[in-house]
């Protein structure tokens, strides 16, 4: 079975947003204050899995969970060892999340032991300071320990840093040579307009083609044909033991090879994340409606994917999209 949308992009990824709840309160992602949801309108871990089975039997073969921040879910690795034991006789051939490392100490080990091999990391600096201003009250030495830990558990670390304004512009290098140090890749990303933050979005977002033309003169990058099924495009250096990558929806367009849909932590089911349609399972899983009923909806979903987002950041421009990245995860 294959799912594939009105313009032939087989599509075989599905992220889930667990929660919209988070211990962190990154700049770019979240206002400081924030209304969280009432438990009633998040999906239960039940109604989770039940709609994964639905993608899964329709063809999905990843399946990444994200949030909010997935490891702050009550019972998460419960979720995670159910949809583990479905590799053996389903398409699904893996589980991965993103995370930002703080509770990982707590559970790179059970991860490890629940069949998760990949993970991304969210850092954007490894300066503590910083640190505490771009996540608001995180620690850094939290997430540096967890993601130790996760390496010790033979779980592979990818990095993701978010490129930010007159805030980590000039630690580039910085991060490269200290995920170097440790052998983890690094994918650098470009702010996105997801809804309103307190400080407007053009103040936050800079072009990563400017941040590859430096690296570029340091590194001397080659590009590389490694790819883990995201947007993201390698390079490779002599100078470099990694691969360092670049997301790049504002600056360069990636859309044409989407291969991913997204569930919200209340079950809506978002074709693009840089649209605001959607179709919305809660009430459909909280209804007797069938198996059947729960699958052509989604295939319903897929005929109407946009082809692209409209993703555009400038002083005069409002962001579109109504929701905030951790509603639906990144
Ligand atoms: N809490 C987890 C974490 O931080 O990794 C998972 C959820 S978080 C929403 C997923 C990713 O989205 C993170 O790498 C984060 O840096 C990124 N992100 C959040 N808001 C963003 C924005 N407005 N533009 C670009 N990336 C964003
Ligand atoms: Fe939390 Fe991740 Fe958003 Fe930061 S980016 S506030 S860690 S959900």
């Amino acid at each position: 079975m294959q799912l594939v949308d009105q313009f032939l992009r087989k599509i075989n990824y599905l992220r889930v947003s667990v929660t919209d709840r988070c211990d962190l309160r990154c700049v770019y992602c979240m206002k400081e204050k924030m209304n969280f949801l009432p438990k009633n309108e998040v999906l239960s871990l039940e109604e989770i899995e039940r709609l994964c089975d639905n993608f899964i039997d329709l063809g999905v073969e990843k399946i990444r969970l994200t949030g909010g921040e997935p490891l702050v879910r009550k019972n998460i690795i419960h979720l995670i060892n159910n949809l583990n034991k479905k590799k053996t006789s389903t398409n699904l051939k893996e589980i991965t999340l993103t995370t930002n490392g703080s509770l990982l100490k707590r559970y790179a080990k059970d991860l490890k032991e629940n069949g998760i091999n990949r993970i991304n990391v969210s850092l954007d600096t490894i300066i503590e300071k910083k640190f505490k201003e771009i996540t608001r009250f995180g620690n850094l030495q939290n997430t540096l320990d967890g993601i130790e830990e996760a390496i010790k558990n033979g779980i592979k670390v990818k990095i993701n840093t978010v490129v930010f304004k007159n805030f980590n512009e000039d630690q580039t290098t910085n991060l490269i040579n200290w995920a170097n140090s440790k052998l983890l890749d690094l994918t650098f990303i470009e702010v996105m307009p997801m809804s309103d933050t307190d400080m407007p979005r053009h103040m936050q977002f800079v072009s990563l083609d400017k941040i590859f033309k430096k690296l570029n003169n340091k590194y001397n990058f080659n590009q590389s044909n490694y790819k883990t099924g995201g947007p993201s495009n390698y390079f490779v250096s002599e100078k470099l033991d990694i691969k360092v990558g670049f997301i790049t929806p504002l600056s360069n367009n990636f859309c044409a090879t989407c291969n991913r849909v997204r569930i919200s932590s209340t079950g809506k089911m978002y074709m693009c994340l840089g649209q605001n349609d959607y179709v919305d399972f809660r009430e459909i899983l909280r209804t007797d409606r069938g198996d059947e009923y729960i699958k052509d909806k989604i295939r319903f979903a897929l005929s109407i994917k946009p082809k692209r987002h409209d993703f555009i950041i400038n002083s005069e421009v409002k962001p579109y999209i109504n929701r905030h990245m951790n509603e639906t995860g990144g």
